[in-house]
């Protein structure tokens, strides 16, 4: 497998990092509220897509258990599949 890669990636590690936390392990939260829509809707995306946890912070534990809720949210038809209002 050919990589192309740009030889230039020290420019990430002069860049402050921002100190991420996830925001549940901050709530001390140990279920996640599938009927919660409004916080829910923070970790998707406007076309319904759920963000990835490099963006939001949050923990593999947490993570797991957004994606069942918001899975689960989906079913019950409290959060979008699929939002085509754009385009
Ligand atoms: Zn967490």
């Amino acid at each position: 497998m050919i990589t192309t890669r740009k030889p230039r990636r020290d420019k990430e590690s002069q860049m402050p990092r921002k100190k991420r936390t996830c925001r549940f392990c901050d709530a001390k939260e140990v279920y996640i509220d599938y009927k919660d829509d409004k916080r829910l809707s923070r970790f998707v995306t406007e076309q319904g897509k759920i963000i990835p946890k490099r963006i939001t912070g949050t923990c593999a534990k947490h993570q797991r258990q957004l994606v069942k809720a918001i899975k689960r949210a989906r079913h019950l038809a409290m959060l979008p599949f699929v939002s085509d209002s754009i385009r």
